[in-house]
Order: structure tokens, then sequence, then C-alpha cells
């Protein structure tokens, strides 16, 4: 039985293991806490920054992979040393990890982005400004998620607190132009080590507060879907990628591509594809780091429509409130992350599939209304 290690206990690790049951994968789990999402699987509880116990966890597996980013380079590199299939590999890891190194590389590449630029200084940024301001974006390269670590900025003083310790951002800032986007889309893809690569359809996800909140499968016909998976393919490629890769970008106001970020490991954007599609992310990816032959990818219903479960209170779990939402949504898919709620945190999603894209985003907003609502 082939035996896959994921660093990390989330939500992105539970949903992996109904996909590693049906392949016949052993999942073990490395994470910091006993009760994570990923507990149904075999898990061990450590700190990913202790390199003895993380080798330790290494012994047998057949691919080490990710349900976060968080694992600094230079220990995969010390695990890569020691015959560790890291699938993605420190390498390519370090770009979805590291803002500013995937702006340098991807500009290699020629590849569309928004203006960017290193900044180390007031003075960097007051130039920046002034080319590109009124408003631009200053990102912190490493540690953001979910929109820490951006900020619109106008003037100097609003980063001064980055600026004075930007040592602890590797002393440097990254500064872009901020675009005046009309959608913002994600293309997702999985490559394994032999170079197959398959894509799904182009998505548009739909964010609240800098934080995913609807998932539309597939992007709207207008937005080029074949540029999106072009890039896909150039990154996923020139990067050595394994594994699924999401490219997030905005759609500009002249229908342009541009790209915003990285992620190499199943993304928010592809978990309609757990019902939507032929292979979910999740199977797909443990293919992929398996350097198993790839699934189709094609989508099972016109449309998808996943809309993220986003905690109201310290109290509200949603999930004892499943059952009078799925008397009144008999079409909408359930899915919990079995996490205490706290206000904002990702707690689980909702997939609904359909001939009508405006009619399944209105099932899909109305049951979580019911959830949200529920005391
Ligand atoms: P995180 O790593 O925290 O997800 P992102 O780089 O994806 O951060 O930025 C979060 C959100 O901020 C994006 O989804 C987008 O809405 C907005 N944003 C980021 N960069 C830009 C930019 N250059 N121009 C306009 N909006 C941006």
């Amino acid at each position: 039985m082939p035996v896959v290690g994921v660093i990390g206990g989330g939500q992105l690790a539970r949903m992996m293991h109904p996909a590693a049951i049906a392949l016949g994968v052993e999942l073990r789990v490395f994470s910091e806490e006993s009760d994570s999402p990923a507990k149904s699987a075999t898990t061990e509880i450590g700190d990913y920054l202790d390199f003895d116990r993380l080798k330790d966890f290494c012994q047998g597996l057949d691919a080490l992979t990710f349900d976060h980013e968080h694992v600094p380079t230079a220990l995969l590199e010390r695990l890569e040393e020691l015959g560790v299939k890291v699938r993605p590999g420190s390498r390519a890891l370090i770009h979805a990890q590291n803002k500013l190194v995937m702006r340098e590389r991807l500009t290699e590449l020629g590849l569309p982005m928004p203006h960017w630029a290193s900044v180390t200084s007031a003075a960097d940024l007051e130039s920046f400004i002034s080319d590109f301001g009124p408003e631009i974006i200053v990102k912190t390269p490493i540690g953001g998620y979910d929109g820490k670590g951006v900020r619109v900025v106008e003037s100097v003083d609003q980063v001064s607190d980055w600026l004075e310790n930007i040592a602890q951002f590797g002393g440097v800032l990254l500064a872009e132009e901020k675009v005046e986007f009309i959608a913002e889309v994600a293309q997702l893809s999985a490559r394994n080590p032999s170079g197959e690569f398959r894509a799904w359809p182009l998505v548009q996800t739909i964010q609240e507060h800098s934080v995913c909140s609807v998932v539309i499968c597939p992007a709207p016909k207008e937005f080029d879907s074949i540029q999106a998976e072009e890039i896909a393919r150039i990154v996923s490629q020139s990067l050595s990628v394994i594994g699924v890769l999401a490219v997030e970008m905005f759609v500009a106001k002249d229908g342009r591509l541009l790209i915003n970020e990285l992620a190499m490991r199943p993304h928010n954007s592809g978990h309609f594809s757990i019902e939507g599609s032929l292979t979910s992310q999740f199977e797909q990816h443990l293919r992929s780091v398996l350097d198993l032959p790839l699934g189709e990818t094609h989508s099972l219903a016109p449309h998808a429509v996943m809309v993220n479960l986003l905690g109201v209170n310290q109290t509200n779990n949603f999930v004892d409130h499943y059952p009078s939402a799925m008397k009144e949504f008999p079409e909408v898919k359930f899915h919990s992350y079995q996490k205490t709620p706290r206000l904002g945190r990702k707690m689980g999603h909702l997939t609904v599939l359909g001939e009508n894209a405006s009619e399944i985003q209105r099932l899909g907003l109305a049951a979580r209304e019911v959830l949200y609502r529920a005391e």
C-alpha cells in the first residue's frame, strides 16, 4: 500500500483522506494538534520546525506533501538530501511561500503580472507611489494568508510598522500596482513527476474581506480560459511543480489576466471538484505526488458553485444545523471541517451542481443563510 505523508492537519489534509481511502493509499498526517480536522487519518502530533521529528515522520513514506505552505524550505532541502520525496519539492515550493521570489521568476518567464517592485526603504516606496499611485498595494513577501500581509496604501506612513520591522520579512517588502480588476479567477491544474499535466476549467472566485467566499465553475465565458490554462502549464512545467497548482489571477478591465499568486497544494478554489469533476483535486494531488497517471478533470454538470461557511461567532458550528438546512435544500452537498467555531474561520463549505449558474448560486447562498442565522 503506498503511503503519503501530509504536513499539517487542516481541512485540506482532511479532504485528502476519503480520496486516499478510495485509491488504497495510506494517509499519515503530521499535525500540531491532536484535535485537528484531519484526525480521522493516522495522525502524529509534532512541531514541523523540529527537524528530528519530521525526519522520523518521513520514515517509510512514498511521498511527503503539504496541507499548508509554512515549512521552511531549508528543512525540506535537508529531507530531500536524505532521499525523502518531497512533493512539490523545495525549489518549486519557494515560489508559493515567497511572493517576491515568485514575482522575480514569473517576470523572467515573461508571464503577465501587475507592475511590481521590491522595496527596502521609505524612499523606494515613495518612488513606487509616485509612479503607480495614488493607491498601491504593499505585501509582506512571506507569511501572509487570507489578506493578512496585504495593505492598500497611499502614503509611506501606512506601512511604517512594516518598514521598521523589515528584518522580520527578510529585509524587503513587495510593492504592487493596485489592479482595477473586474473579477478574480483561479486556474487549478496538476502535474506529476513524469510530466503529465491536467487542468480543470477556469473558475471565478469571489472574496469577502480578502477571504474566498464563493467559487463559480466554470468562470464566465468571456474570460480567457485558454490563456489561463497556458499560464498554468508554463508555471507548472517551468517551476517543476508536482501536485496541484492553483494560479490566482485578476481579470483586468481590458480582459488581460494578471497573476496574483500561486498555491502548490489543493486549494479552496478547487473544492467544487469533489462533486463537480470526474477527478477531484484531492484525488489528483495524491495521484500526482505518487507519480500515478492523472485522472480526467471534466465537469459532471454544466455548472458548479461552492460556498464557504465562515464562522459567524464562537458557538455556531453549523454542523448541528445541517439537518434543517438539508431538509430545505436536498440538492446541496454539505462539508464540515469539524473546527471549533470562531468569527471568520473556514468551518466548512457547500457545493451545488446544476444547469443554471445563477439558480445554483442562489440555492447555495440561501442554504448558507439558514446556517448563518441558526442559533
Ligand atoms: P493572501 O496571500 O493573503 O491571500 P493576496 O496576495 O491573494 O493575499 O491578496 C489578497 C487580496 O487582496 C486579493 O484577493 C485581492 O482582492 C487583493 N489584492 C492583492 N494584490 C492586489 C493588487 N496588486 N491589486 C489589487 N488588489 C490586490
